[in-house]
């Protein structure tokens, strides 16, 4: 998708803190960081919410959630806790529509959420 944000992050059209690259998944530090730690972990193809995944796509999300337990665990967060957060449509608070994982760390979360 042309006019997506986060596609010309991974295409390296708009620079972007890289944390994470393979064939298949992207991650990058969030511009705004609600945390010490706050990363988007993003599938390098397009899906614009999680209303759009299908049965195929079961691998990618498992790998982008094993990916984001990886980075807490690399950032010393993998005991104290952190929150992995998606949000879908504008509702919820969607306001990028790339599919993304939110990895945050390094402070105390409550619940609920707001
Ligand atoms: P959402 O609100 O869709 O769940 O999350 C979108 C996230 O993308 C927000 O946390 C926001 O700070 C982040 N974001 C928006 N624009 C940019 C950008 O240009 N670069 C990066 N790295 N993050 C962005
Ligand atoms: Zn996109």
């Amino acid at each position: 998708m042309n006019d997506c944000l986060f596609c010309k992050i991974i295409k390296g059209e708009i620079p972007g803190s890289i944390i994470y690259r393979d064939d298949r998944i992207v991650a990058f530090n969030d511009i705004n960081p609600q945390a010490p730690l706050h990363a988007l972990i993003v599938p390098t193809r397009h899906i614009p919410t999680l209303n759009a995944l299908r049965r195929e796509d079961d691998g990618l999300v498992g790998e982008m959630v094993r990916r984001g337990a990886a980075i807490a665990a690399e950032k010393g967060y993998e005991e104290s806790g952190y929150r992995t957060v998606f949000n879908t449509n504008p509702g919820a608070g969607q306001s990028v529509f790339h599919i993304h994982l939110h990895l945050l760390g390094g402070r105390k979360f409550t619940w609920p959420p707001g």
